[in-house]
């Protein structure tokens, strides 16, 4: 068995750990003689698991009693749409967007209420995140949308824009878990698993209970209420079961590794070897304002489209994969989640000097 360091953007690299006790109970999960795969997701182990994983997340993020934590399905994407039509009341919000995620849902959003663009980074090709300072919000919105961390621009929001009582709705999927967050700034809190958390098929939708409504317009579909969900814990159709039982897992390896700070502080590290790395040299670029920089995805280029693509190919050989770029940045991106080590990191820089040092 030979694992590679997995620098994938989405689904990505998992705790090996827990991918070493999913093996171990696949067949038979703690004495049921099944795989959590094969249970009802009415059975007594299942509800067993559903509710640990939601005590876990609830500790580790000390999400407030106020608070409902919905594990869905349909993505990030799914509620792109879900969030406009479950929280629009007046029928305006007020969108930053700050790369193509935000753009994404801010296209969406249009399409059921009047929609206004407050902030956009586009014009610098989303290498920097709007100074939240200066934002121009409206007292009247039903809510304020960003979208926290990008992930293929690699910006994130390390100040929060500051919205009084207008609620701030946030997509956290690349940044989900990655350093202590405080619940009670946000009306919303959501994100795909697959970045930084679990298996592709689950969202993970942190709703303030308020903010869940019975007085929904009628072409709501029933299924994307929140309070559908909320009222039957996730379960009002099949969760997505096998999903939920690895991020509870991955939610146990968190508390073990020290919680969010122990988070934090292993991201910082391991971002830091990177970026010390590339502002020491010239060979490579990253292209993102200094203050904005995610330290979960980190795109960088040489400038030379054919030299970037000889980069990609010889990393491979190093057994260092995923580290392609998107193709609206181009270049390299490595997405360096809470589940890469710290080693994955540094061999990535080892190869990327190596490199410089035969192709200058
Ligand atoms: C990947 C991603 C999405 C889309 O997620 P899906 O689960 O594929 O719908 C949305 N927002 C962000 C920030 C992402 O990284």
């Amino acid at each position: 068995m030979a694992r590679v360091y997995n620098f994938s953007a989405g689904p990505a690299v998992l705790p090996e750990e827990v991918l070493q006790e999913a093996a171990q109970e696949m067949l038979d999960y703690r004495g049921t003689g099944m795989s959590v795969m094969e249970m009802s997701h009415r059975s007594a182990a299942f509800k067993g698991i559903i509710e640990e994983a939601e005590a876990d997340l609830r500790t580790i993020m000390s999400i407030p009693d106020n608070y409902k934590v919905l594990f869905l399905q349909g993505g990030a994407t799914q509620q792109f749409a879900a969030i406009p039509m479950n929280l629009l009341k007046t029928g305006k919000a007020d969108y930053i967007v700050s790369g193509g995620w935000s753009k994404k849902a801010y296209k969406e959003a249009k399409k059921y209420g009047q929609i206004n663009l407050v902030a956009s980074s586009e014009d610098q090709n989303f290498t920097y995140v709007p100074n939240v300072d200066e934002l121009e919000l409206s007292p009247d919105a039903d809510y304020v949308y960003i979208c926290e961390n990008e992930t293929v621009y690699g910006n994130k929001f390390h100040k929060l824009p500051q919205t009084g009582d207008v609620p701030l709705v946030a997509d956290v999927s690349s940044c989900f878990l990655s350093e202590p967050i405080d619940v009670t700034k946000y009306g919303l809190i959501y994100g795909g698993v697959q970045k930084n958390v679990g298996p592709a098929g689950v969202v993970i939708v942190i709703v303030r209970e308020d903010l869940i409504r019975e007085d929904l317009p009628e072409y709501v579909p029933t299924i994307m209420q929140y309070k559908t969900q909320a009222d039957a814990g996730s379960m009002s159709n099949t969760p997505p079961c096998y999903g939920i039982y690895i991020c509870g897992k991955v939610f146990k390896w968190i508390l073990a590794q020290g919680g969010l700070e122990g988070m934090q502080k292993r991201n910082q590290e391991k971002a830091a070897v990177l970026y010390d790395y590339l502002d020491s040299t010239d060979f490579y670029q990253a292209p993102v304002r200094k203050e904005d920089r995610s330290i979960m995805n980190v795109p960088f280029v040489t400038g030379d489209a054919d030299l970037d693509a000889e980069f990609v190919k010889g990393a491979k050989a190093k057994g260092i994969e995923n580290i392609k770029g998107h193709r609206s940045v181009g270049g390299m991106r490595a997405s360096i989640y809470n589940a890469m080590p710290i080693e994955g990191v540094k061999a990535l820089v080892e190869y990327m000097k190596e490199f410089e040092a035969s192709h200058r």
